[in-house]
């Protein structure tokens, strides 16, 4: 019986394969080890959406090789989909798997089907299920490589996706996060209107799922629907609206389909439906031809916004992808100081939003002990929460006090 070592690079969508690839190799019979020192099969599943991500795909293989050198690799995902006959030459690869493969990677990589085996909470560090639900993208971020290595968008049907949460709740998930390359669109292809608040009703309706999260929605796809979900305290309090840039010229050269202005009113309706939802989002800086009134505007908006988070990247050219003919190219050395000024703004933006809850009670999902033995856990808006007990709070959700910030986190004590 093989022993598999799996780990994943990038989006929670990998993330989320992950866990569907380990209970598929589960099922096929494999025993899924926590380390590549034990593994038999090591199976990376990369990321490309920057150049830096694709570099680091790269390194992880090179660092797998030598933690596991008896060990067959497989690589899978979106390097491997870019750069298939780069990373076919690496030692130790025994298989290259494309997107377009990726649902069959158990069978290619271990020649038997997969019955279906038991999620089970922890495995991967974490309490909560990452589930999959949509894949691919229809629109045409100009800077964007992933549209183009993940395909069309496509939707996992709406009964399947319910009976996924089902199982999931049934083996102990006490949260599920749904999650896909453009979640937004979910259901689409299958003809349904308003798809995703669909989705997201019918799982709060239909199943004990303690608590629901959605991973990404690009703005132009949140609809009131959508919105009046958050009405329900099971729907997690977190909005992940990926901006890009707070200048409306820029915007309009990375092809989104959003106004600043439009992206605020947005912003507003959701604080009025859920008043402390945790807003966060991505921000691309040194976009061609952004100009340093263009970034004063990104960073300016940015901060009206009041972001609970923020990741920020520096543009990166992705073959292949329209921005890179875009005249006017930001020299290395001016993004990456946008990308400190940004990230700086995020640190100040993030403890802001933290602060406002020392004093009140939150829901805390449980995850693990952290190393001087306090257990570590999540609330519902995705502010991570340290405390100091006995008790054994694994995949757990308690009210909790917050008493205090302490860097990034907060310092709180059960309270029920
Ligand atoms: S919405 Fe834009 S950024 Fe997101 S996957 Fe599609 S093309 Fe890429």
């Amino acid at each position: 019986m093989s022993r598999v070592y799996l780990e994943s690079l990038g989006c929670r969508l990998n993330a989320a394969e992950l866990e569907r690839l380990a209970r598929d190799f589960a099922g096929a019979g494999c025993t899924v080890v926590d380390g590549p020192e034990d593994a038999d099969i090591v199976l990376l599943n990369t990321c490309a959406v920057t150049a830096q991500a694709a570099r680091k795909s790269r390194q992880r293989v090179r660092a797998l090789r030598r933690q596991s050198a008896d060990a067959r690799l497989a690589v899978i995902g979106c390097w491997a989909t870019e750069d298939e006959a780069r990373a076919e030459g690496f030692r130790g690869v025994a298989w290259v798997i494309p997107n377009a493969e990726k649902q069959r990677a158990v069978e290619i990589i271990t020649g038997r089907v997969a019955e279906p085996a038991v999620w089970s909470p922890g495995r991967w560090g974490h309490t909560r299920a990452f589930l999959g639900v949509q894949d691919g993208c229809d629109h045409a971020c100009t800077y964007c490589i992933t549209r183009i290595l993940r395909g069309p968008a496509r939707s996992r049907p709406l009964a399947e996706a319910l009976a996924d949460v089902q199982a999931l709740v049934a083996q102990g998930a006490r949260e599920v996060v749904l999650s896909g390359v453009c979640l937004g669109a979910y259901g689409r292809d299958l003809g349904l209107e308003h798809g995703l608040a669909t989705l997201v009703g019918a799982i709060l309706r239909e199943t004990d799922v303690p608590r629901l999260r959605l991973s990404s929605v690009e703005p132009w796809d949140m609809d009131e629907p959508l919105l009046r979900h958050w009405e329900n305290p099971r729907l997690c309090r977190q909005l992940h609206l990926p901006l890009q840039s707070g200048s409306a010229r820029v915007l309009r050269r990375m092809g989104r389909r959003i106004t600043p202005e439009a992206f605020a009113g947005l912003v507003s309706t959701a604080r009025a439906i859920s008043p402390d939802i945790a807003l966060t989002t991505d921000v691309i800086v040194g976009f061609p031809g952004e100009t340093a009134a263009d970034f004063a505007a990104s960073l300016d908006f940015t901060r009206q916004m009041a972001f609970a988070r923020l990741h920020v990247f520096p543009y990166s050219e992705r073959a292949g992808t329209p921005a890179t003919r875009l005249p006017d190219p930001v020299p290395a050395a001016i993004r990456a100081e946008r990308a400190a000024q940004m990230r700086a703004l995020g640190v100040e933006l993030a403890a802001r939003y933290r602060e406002r809850f020392v004093g009140q009670v939150l829901p805390v999902l449980w995850e693990r002990r952290d190393q001087r033995g306090r257990w570590r856990g999540w609330t519902d808006n995705y502010l991570a929460v340290a405390t100091e007990t006995d008790a054994e709070l694994y995949n757990r959700i308690t009210e909790t006090r917050v008493l205090a910030g302490e860097g990034g986190v907060l310092v709180g004590e059960v309270v029920g």
